[in-house]
Parts: structure tokens; sequence; C-alpha cells
């Protein structure tokens, strides 16, 4: 996981490298580097830190005319984050460079090999072996380095994105992709190579995102020839407009993304349902639903796979789909349905979820149950990435790009989708009366104001904040829908500002976290009016005998747990099923304060990454 930029054209390549690594900093900041060419020679900087320990490190390069040259920014998967272990790396020789997303899974005989021939590493890296392995297949079979780069791929097993360059060549970049996500942005004389299409937005709208096992060789004056690394056959270019404007990436105001992204929610889940949900006319729809509407009403069983906060949106999505349409769900962690050899029948549908699209483990679960026949639906953000074009069909959540690592708005675009998903399978199967289908129509449509409502807790969540953030542990606890609205809660407190948070269903509470509590023990309990108020009521009750600090979360003019609770933050009211996507905006807005209170990078927290590409 990582973030790659590289250009070549006529401007100086410098300032676009920095910049586009800032904004991929959000796939990984261990490290950093650059390499620029400036007609005679290599300048290379890199570092342990982020982009800006690399600026700082680099200022004597900062003013090379180079108007080529590439950067990274690594979250380490071989060898610790160190300077040496950053990227780019070079050749035995000095003359080849290369930056790298992924990781070579089968570098330790390639190594060996290469060890043998005479090469010597300076690192602990994987990549390093990658790109002694191309010097290797260049110098050995006399090639060219597009025809080497794509000879050493072959003899490669794992994942990458990179960026290849030869000083004895030095008019072109050499990249390639499997299972990392990497876009060419196309100008008039010049080309971006990155990630994602943000740090060349300003510059270009035109991109091509190379499918798996493609590469190309990038060169001025030249059209892009795309071709296959398997096979070496010629692909056509597809350019794509980009949809995205630089706006939507930035911080809009906000002091932090995550604080952004929690306040876009009202927007964003409009936009999830927009032109797909028409609470008036009955219609919700999708089309990736609707093109399979057969195989959902015949599923025997639907089957979840997800990790994280994708997880939790999955466990609401079991709560729902089988209230609404009767069909039995299971919800997996992919990354052990993919190795415990699981029972998929052809009659099986798995919804694959994950916001950025990439992540490994979910990816490995698609592809072993399309191996076993069931069909595959994904929910996705990210547009065009690598679990949307693995999936059978799927939906988008729309939420535009999330930046912040703790996952917020893609949490609620996702409910929201796989609500949408409930209804129009409810509709079907006549499960729902119709009068329960139209008012959850129209809740739904009402969702974005009422979620609107909930964030105007940020000021209370904000005081609590100031009065729990030096505690040590927190439990959340919720029941039926709001179960793994707790979880969730827990995970974003953990995940931002390393308090240790656990999230039970109320009931379980007497089955042991139970001892935990006492007076030092804040507990989170959300409990709206629907549901099961009297049982969560009776819950707080024990908390209360034993001297837990209680936070509830309630519906707006509650009495009865305003008298139990220390604290109380109120939401607006609606159904049970749709309760999560309001619920879980206060627990958001907690753990975000209580993060910055306590000096924690809220945006980039320790030892996570935003989307999780390697297994
Ligand atoms: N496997 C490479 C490394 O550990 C690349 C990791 C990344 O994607 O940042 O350096």
């Amino acid at each position: 996981m990582c973030g790659i930029v590289g250009y070549i054209g006529y401007r100086e390549a410098y300032p676009i490298i920095i910049k586009g690594l800032k904004r991929l900093e959000y796939r990984g900041y261990d490290s950093a580097g650059i390499m620029l060419y400036n007609g005679k020679n290599l300048q290379i900087a890199k570092t342990k830190g982020k982009v800006s320990d690399l600026e700082s490190k680099s200022s004597d390069i900062a003013q090379s005319a180079a108007t080529i040259g590439m950067g990274h920014t690594r979250w380490a998967t071989h060898g610790v984050p160190n300077d040496i272990n950053s990227h780019p790396h070079v050749s035995n020789s000095g003359n080849l460079v290369i930056i790298h997303n992924g990781i070579i899974e089968n570098y330790e005989p390639l190594k060996k090999e290469l060890l043998n021939r005479g090469y010597t590493f300076s690192s602990d890296t994987d990549t390093e072996v990658l790109i002694n392995l191309i010097e290797e297949v260049k110098k050995n079979e006399k090639l060219k380095l597009g025809k080497a780069v794509q000879v050493a791929l072959n003899q490669v097993v794992g994942a990458y994105a990179i960026c290849v360059f030869d000083k004895e060549n030095p008019d072109e970049i050499v990249v390639a992709r499997l299972g990392s996500p990497l876009a060419i942005g196309v100008g008039e004389n010049e080309f971006f190579i990155a990630s994602d299409a943000s740090p060349f937005i300003e510059y270009t709208s035109n991109a091509i995102y190379l499918e798996d096992e493609e590469m190309a060789i990038v060169r001025l004056h030249k059209p892009l020839k795309i071709r296959k690394i398997k096979d070496d056959s010629l692909v056509d270019p597809y350019i794509q407009e980009l949809q995205m404007n630089l706006e939507q990436i930035e911080k809009g105001g906000y002091d932090h993304f995550m604080l952004k992204e929690i306040y876009e929610q009202p927007n964003v889940i409009k936009d999830t349902y927009r032109g797909r949900l028409h609470a008036n006319s009955g219609i919700v729809q999708m089309a990736g639903v609707e093109d399979n509407l057969e195989k959902f009403l015949h599923a025997q069983r639907i089957l979840i796979v997800a990790c994280g906060t994708s997880w939790h949106a999955g466990l609401v999505a079991e709560y729902i789909i089988e209230e609404f349409t009767r069909i039995p769900v299971e919800v997996e962690y992919a990354s052990e349905f993919r190795y415990r050899n699981p029972i998929i029948n052809p009659n099986d549908v798995v919804i694959a979820i994950s916001q950025s699209g990439e992540t490994a483990d979910t990816l490995a679960a698609i592809k072993l149950a399309k191996e076993k026949g069931a069909f595959v639906f994904g929910v996705c953000n990210v547009v065009g990435s690598s679990i949307s074009r693995e999936t059978h069909a799927g939906a988008y959540t729309h939420a535009g790009p999330e930046i912040g690592v703790a996952s917020t708005k893609a949490f609620t675009t996702q409910i929201t989708v796989l609500t949408m998903i409930a209804l129009r399978l409810a509709k079907a199967k006549g499960t729902l009366s119709n009068s329960d289908f139209y008012r959850y129509l129209q809740e739904l449509e009402v969702i974005p104001e009422k979620v609107h409502e909930a964030l105007e807790s940020n000021e209370k969540a904000k005081e609590i904040a100031a009065k729990f953030k030096d505690a040590p542990n927190c439990l959340y606890l919720g029941r039926g829908y709001n179960f793994p609205v707790a979880l969730e809660g827990a995970l974003k407190l953990k995940e931002i500002s390393y308090i240790h948070a656990e999230g039970y269903p109320a009931a379980e509470m007497k089955h042991g976290p139970i001892a935990l509590i006492d007076e030092q023990m804040p507990v989170v309990v959300i409990a709206p009016k629907q549901g099961h108020y009297d049982k969560v009521v009776s819950n707080i009750q024990e908390i209360k005998s034993r001297s837990g600090k209680i936070i509830a979360v309630v519906t707006k003019g509650d009495v009865q747990v305003k008298e139990l609770a220390d604290h109380v933050i109120e939401i607006p009211e609606t159904s049970d099923a749709l309760s999560p996507l309001i619920t879980t905006i206060p627990l958001q807005l907690l753990s975000y304060h209580i993060a910055v209170m306590r000096g924690c990078n809220v945006d980039q927290p320790r030892n996570l990454a935003k989307s999780v590409t390697v297994e």
C-alpha cells in the first residue's frame, strides 16, 4: 500500500511530484522518496517519515530543472520503515530506478538467485529484488527496458504498480500493474502517472486506468501503447474523462479530513440514492441489482464478505436483509473466509464491501467465491477500483474520495446501498407489507435531514469528549441494529485516539464485560426509543449500580434514560432498521473530539493505512 507519482513532460517535475505525493499520503505515509533526472544525473532523495520530511531533506534538488521524475510514499511490507528501505530503489549498475506499490511474494528465491549471480542489496525490500531482476534480464538478454520489465514481471508472483526509469534511455518511464492501482494522466506533451487521479487533476482531466497485467511505455511525442504483460498483445487505450474535482479532495475548511467527511454525510447519502430512490412512486432500483434480480431472488443465502468498518456495515445489512427479505444472511471477515475452505453454493449470492475497492483480502474472497460458482456483487466507493472490476455486478456508494483513514461517510453510504438492496428485494418478494415498504422508502429519503440534525450534537460530543479524553478504556453497548454500531463506535475510538475500546451486544455484558465496570469506566450506550428500549434501560441500570459512567445516545425527548445517564446525546427519531445511519453520527464525533484533544493525528493514525492492499 503506497502512493506513486511520475511525471514526464516540459514542466519542472519536483513540485508536481511533491504536491502529488501529499495528495496521496492517505495511501501510506511511513517513508517518502523522489527521483529526478536532470539530463546528466539521477537526483534521489528519500527518507523515513512524511512527504514534508522529504521536502526538508531534498532542498538541494528542489530547484532541479528536471522535467522527468517519480516519487513514492510508502507503507512498509518488507523491511522496517527507514531511509534505506524507502523508495526509489536503484539497481546495482546505478542505471535503473523503481518505485513500487505492492508485494513481490517470491522475492526470496529471486533474491537468492541474484545473490548467486553477484548482486548485492542494501535494503530489506522486495522492491530492490525486482529492480535487480529487471537489470539482470535486460543485461543477459540484451533487451530494451520495456521488454526487460515484461520478461521480469512474468517471473514475479505478487502484486505491483511500478514505475521504472533507465538513466541510459532517459525519455521514458515504464509502468505496469497487477493488483495495485495505476492511472496515467494524458496531457498535451506531458504524462502523469499516479495511484489515483488526484495528483494530476489540475493539469488534465484525461486519464487511462491500467488494468491488471497491463504495462505501458510512457514516452513523449509517441502514442501510448498498452500491452498485456503475459502475451504481449496490444490493448486499445481507453481514455476516461475525470469527474473528480480538486475541491473534493481538499479539506474544505475543516481542520481534518475526517471531520469534513463526517459533515459530508447528509450530502453523500443523498448522492448515494440519487436517481435510485423515488419514495413517492415506490421505486428503489440500482442497475446492478435490476440486471441480476433473478439471481438475488433465487439466492439460498447471501454471504457478505468485508473487513473493518465495511464488515460492520455488513452486520447492519445482515439484520436489515433478513428482516426485510427473509433471505438468510451470513457475514464473514474476508481474511478468514478466504483461507477456511468455506462452503459456497452456486445459488449463493456474495456481497463484497470495500470503500477503496482495493482491499486485498476482500479481493481474494471474491476470487474464491467466483471459482466456486457464486454470483458476486460489489459495494465499493472508488469507481474503476479492482473490486468493482472483479465482481459480476455492483453498486457504487458515490461517497466521493474518503481521505481520513478512519472511515465515516463510507460506512453510512454502504449501509444506504445495502438498505436499498434489501428494500428492492423485499418489494420483489413481497416480504414487506406495502405500507411498510413505502414507509421505509420515505424514511430513507429524509435520512439526510436527520443526519444533519444528528450533526448538531457536535458541541455536546465535544463537551463529553473533554470529560473522557483521558480514559484508558471504554465500552460501547447496543442491541439489535445498534449492536454493529457499538462495534463501529469502539473501532473509531481505538483507531484514532488509541484508547482501548470494546463493542458488545448490551445483553452480553453480563457474560464478561460487566466485570470491567467501575467508576473509571465510561460506557457508551446506544438507546434509541425504537428497538429494544426497555431492555437497554435495564442494562443501563446494571451499569449504574456498578458506578460506571454512562454516556447515552437517545431519541429526542427521551425521559427515562436521561434520568439514569451521566451524559446524553439526543438524535432524531427514525425506525429501528434505519437507526444505525443516525446513531453512528454522535459516535463518530465523540471519537473525533477525543482524538483531537489527545493530540492524535486524526487523519493519519499510527500504524494504519487507508486501504489495505496487502493481506
Ligand atoms: N513492498 C514494498 C515495500 O515494502 C512496497 C510497499 C508499498 O506498497 O508501499 O517497500
